[in-house]
């Protein structure tokens, strides 16, 4: 745990208790300060209690006492409006800020400098979680004690203290708004695409806000950017302009004059004058896709500076275990292959999966978002049948057409379908897929029960050596 002394002996907010919330009071407690935590719901309640905050309703906190309220970033801070108990803080003049501010607070008392301990901080809409992740795997891998959280895996709180640590930290926007002081030596930016939109009030807000992430990097540090969507490629311009930190754009598709850069699957090193071959992103097993080509490529730009060779970061990047539920390759059974892709909540990201196989039997629905699956129709060619469930089945089926469907409404009926059909077809390899399109909330509770449902009706059917599915 990293120990927070900033508040000793003062009195501190704490709104909304889940796993940041709670994190944040153990570390202020463990600090000296006194804490003031609320939550609608009891469970959280309780366990904040456990940690030693006195449990009260927001609008019985002694305000005028508060030198600061931490806010869960699930809770709105502007938009679509200012929670109430943000308006109460900004009443009473007191500071609203995040656990995340508390970390880099720690960071900077502590007076370490860039190069020793290295803070990579990484945001974007998509890609983060990846990329964040695969930091941390090329970091272990090249002999560093990566401490690796944030929006991912622990709150960056939980994480060891600075001494021993570098750390690779997954950052979300609400993150950024609420901790002024996170200067990362290096600031990685994925990409941007329209997102929680009612959350950021603009796309000009949105955009706003992921810059900021970089515009507080160390002048010493440098930035990676994604300049394949015309937000980040003009966020680059900007960077490219002033001489610190030192901007590195990243691309899949475009050969860069200068920066790192993956063209059929090979990516290239063109931070110094030649373009280098550093390797060959087809043989990382765990990265399909041009998605994940860009996320690697922009890990690579974000740890080639520690170290003297290209040589061990190829290899890390080569053994990456993937991450969960993310096009995660969970097995076979006979010669049906079974990926698990539930983190795709949208078109967008089911898109992505879609791309990496053909012969699919594939697994859709739940609780659909705007546009359903209109913008794969390009992409229905690889499909062999889908198996729809939750409350779109009725609204995919109809985008579908001429796709064959059948409508299994859960994800039990459906998983047993599609390996049968799978299996009995005449496809050489054909794959089982999960990617739903659309939120888990109306059968599930959330994405991660979902995958984790699915990983267990595969263990199931392996164990019974494809029985039922032949
Ligand atoms: P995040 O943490 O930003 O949500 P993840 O790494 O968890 O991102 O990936 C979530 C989903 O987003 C993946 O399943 C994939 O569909 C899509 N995705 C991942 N990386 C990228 C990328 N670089 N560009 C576009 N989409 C991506």
């Amino acid at each position: 745990m990293i120990i927070s002394h900033v508040f000793a002996r003062e009195d501190v907010g704490v709104f909304g208790l889940a796993r940041s919330g709670i994190s944040a009071i153990r570390s202020l407690v463990a600090g000296g300060a006194r804490i003031y935590a609320w939550d609608d719901g009891e469970a959280s309640r309780d366990a904040a209690a456990e940690e030693g905050a006195r449990i009260m309703p927001f609008a019985a906190w002694p305000w005028q006492q508060l030198k600061a309220l931490i806010l869960s970033p699930g809770i709105p801070l502007n938009h679509p409006q200012p929670h109430p108990a943000v308006m109460a803080a900004r009443n009473a003049d007191v500071p609203v800020i995040g656990d995340l501010e508390l970390f880099a607070r720690v960071i900077q008392q502590a007076g370490l400098d860039a190069p020793q301990v290295p803070v990579i901080a990484v945001t974007g809409t998509n890609g983060k979680s990846t990329t964040t992740a695969l930091i941390g795997h090329i970091l272990q891998c090249c002999g560093y004690a990566p401490e690796i959280g944030g929006n991912i895996g622990k709150p960056a709180l939980d994480l060891n203290p600075p001494a021993r640590a570098t750390y690779a930290l997954e950052v979300s926007s609400y993150q950024i708004e609420l901790s002024p002081s996170l200067a990362p030596d290096v600031g990685v930016l994925t990409n941007i695409s329209p997102d929680h939109l009612d959350r950021h009030g603009s796309m000009e807000n949105y955009v706003a806000i992921k810059s900021l992430l970089l515009e507080r990097t160390n002048k010493d540090g440098i930035i990676c950017i994604g300049v394949d969507d015309p937000y980040c490629a003009a966020i680059h311009s900007r960077f490219a302009a002033t001489e610190k930190p030192d901007a590195i754009p990243v691309s899949v598709g475009k050969v860069l004059g200068r920066g790192v850069f993956v063209i059929d699957g090979i990516l290239y090193d063109a931070q110094t004058v030649n373009a280098a071959k550093v390797m060959d992103l087809r043989n990382a097993a765990r990265l399909p896709g041009a998605h994940n080509w860009q996320n690697a490529a922009l890990a690579y730009a974000a740890v080639r500076g520690l170290f003297a060779s290209r040589q061990g970061i190829a290899e890390a990047i080569a053994s990456f275990p993937g991450l969960p539920h993310r096009i995660e390759d969970i097995g076979r059974v006979g010669k049906v292959r079974f990926i698990n892709d539930s983190k795709a909540t949208n078109a967008d990201a089911a898109e992505r999966a879609l791309k990496c196989f053909k012969d699919i039997y594939w697994i859709a629905g739940g609780r659909s978002k705007e546009g359903g699956v209109e913008s794969l129709k390009a992409l229905f060619g690889n499909i062999r049948k889908a198996y729809l469930i939750g409350e779109a089945a009725d609204q995919f089926a109809q985008t579908l057409g001429e796709t064959p469907y059948e409508n299994c409404e859960y994800l039990d009926r459906a998983f047993a379908t599609a390996a049968h059909d799978a299996q009995r077809s005449s496809a050489v390899a054909p794959v089982v897929l999960l990617s739903p399109a659309c939120a888990s909330f109306d059968q599930f509770k959330s994405y991660e029960q979902r995958g984790d449902t699915f990983r267990e009706l595969f263990l199931e059917l392996a164990r019974s050596g494809m029985r039922e599915a032949s």
